[in-house]
């Protein structure tokens, strides 16, 4: 078949969600993916920052495959060993106490606010409203559509769940301003990534700490993209010296298997048994991945090797916007990073680079963001930079 023919058929069996980019990728191997048509790819989008350790890497694969030759699912009603060993892991790294496994970043999101609400009900008078950002995002359920903070995803749905405030990012006062005495938590990404790669001032999460403190309130934080060594920490939260009565993980923690988890501190821990659940939660198969994954960045310290790259590749960046003037900003974290123009060109630009081998993901229609596994090299690195300055160029003289 050809790019064509598979398209044809996208667009003739799926509910019409997603604009794809137009490549058919068949195999992938650290952070080189190849299409149908032997065509290979430089891939800096690792799955929305989702693979970790770049595709297919030898750990999870033979994790996968003993798992799946043992056992591969059995539901949460049973005591599994892969389960308890991923959770040891998450509570060894982290500050916190005790998780749920789910399937999702929504489902993590979702299960923290229930457990916030769960803490409302018992601790404060049943308070249940969650306080959260504009430029926000939280996934698609109906709820974290409208803990989403962005009205493109929000006005489709109306009307959405009550029992959401969103106020303006990287402003303590308006969390302050709209905290209440039916106020449970206040959940926020430690950086927004969909929402534009926003970085906050340093001291912006100590300070809603600290509110959220005095009024008794959780804290929430969604590192579902920020976690798992993206940022250059294994957690976002370390770098800004709070700590969080709740997170909620999924895409990187299983460098490419679908899985989720929220986590507690002991004090916020208040789910009773049958209030809360996921039928593939925890699941044998993707828990062998995620440990075998999360205990190969922990053990080859990838996060420093992530803020290693990730600082290159943000001075390499910021010569390209010496040389591009409709290049206004260049900003990130570890390898969590976005490139902003003064137009619209983000879709012509991913065009250019997919042509000339490198994937890359729009972010805003004049923004394109770079995720790449973790593990990439000062050399990859180099040889984007070489393809994004052609691709750049193309633009500023395009070819009559
Ligand atoms: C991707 C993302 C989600 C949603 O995760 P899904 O696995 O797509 O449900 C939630 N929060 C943040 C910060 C994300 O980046």
């Amino acid at each position: 078949m050809s790019q064509n023919d598979w398209q044809d058929l996208e667009k003739k069996l799926f509910l019409q969600t997603i604009k794809r980019a137009p490549v058919t990728l068949v195999r992938g191997k650290g952070a080189r993916a190849w299409d149908d048509q032997g065509r290979k790819y430089l891939d800096f989008t690792a799955g929305w920052a989702t693979n970790s350790l770049g595709h297919c890497p030898p750990v999870v694969v033979k994790a996968l495959e003993k798992q799946a030759r043992t056992l591969i699912h059995t539901s949460s009603q049973f005591y599994t060993v892969p389960q308890l060993e991923l959770a040891q892991l998450l509570i060894q790294y982290s500050c916190l106490n005790r998780v749920f496994f789910c399937n999702s970043g929504a489902e993590a999101n979702e299960g923290s606010v229930k457990l916030a609400r769960r803490y409302g009900k018992l601790r404060l008078n049943g308070a249940y409203e969650v306080i959260t950002a504009y430029n926000s995002f939280h996934g698609r359920t109906l709820a974290m559509t409208a803990a989403t903070g962005q009205s493109k995803f929000q006005e489709s749905y109306t009307p959405l769940p009550i029992g959401f405030i969103n106020v303006e990012y990287n402003n303590v006062e308006a969390i302050k301003g709209a905290t209440s005495e039916k106020t449970c938590a206040v959940l926020l990404e430690p950086i927004q990534a969909e929402g534009g790669v926003n970085i906050p001032d340093n001291d912006y999460l100590k300070k809603v700490q600290s509110w959220c403190r005095e009024k008794g309130i959780l804290l929430i934080l969604d590192e579902v993209q920020t976690g798992a060594g993206r940022t250059g920490t294994l957690f976002a939260y370390e770098q800004y010296g709070v700590e969080p009565d709740i997170m909620a993980l999924a895409k990187g923690i299983g460098s490419g298997v679908p899985i989720g988890a929220f986590l507690a501190k002991e004090a916020a821990s208040v789910f009773s048994l049958g209030e809360h659940g996921s039928t593939f939660g925890g699941n044998p198969l993707v828990c062998a991945a995620a440990h075998a994954a999360l205990k190969y960045q922990i053990d080859h310290k990838i996060p420093a090797q992530a803020k290693r790259v990730g600082n290159y590749f943000l001075t390499k960046l910021g010569s390209l916007k010496q040389q591009f003037d409709f290049i206004t900003d260049v900003r990130g974290r570890g390898l969590l990073i976005a490139l902003e123009f003064n137009q619209e060109i983000g879709d012509k630009l991913l065009l250019a680079c997919l042509n000339k081998g490198l994937l890359v993901n729009r972010l805003k229609p004049n923004a394109l963001r770079f995720m790449p596994p973790l593990i990439i090299t000062e050399k990859e690195v180099d040889e984007a930079i070489g393809i994004l300055k052609e691709a750049l160029g193309e633009i500023q003289n395009p070819k009559h």
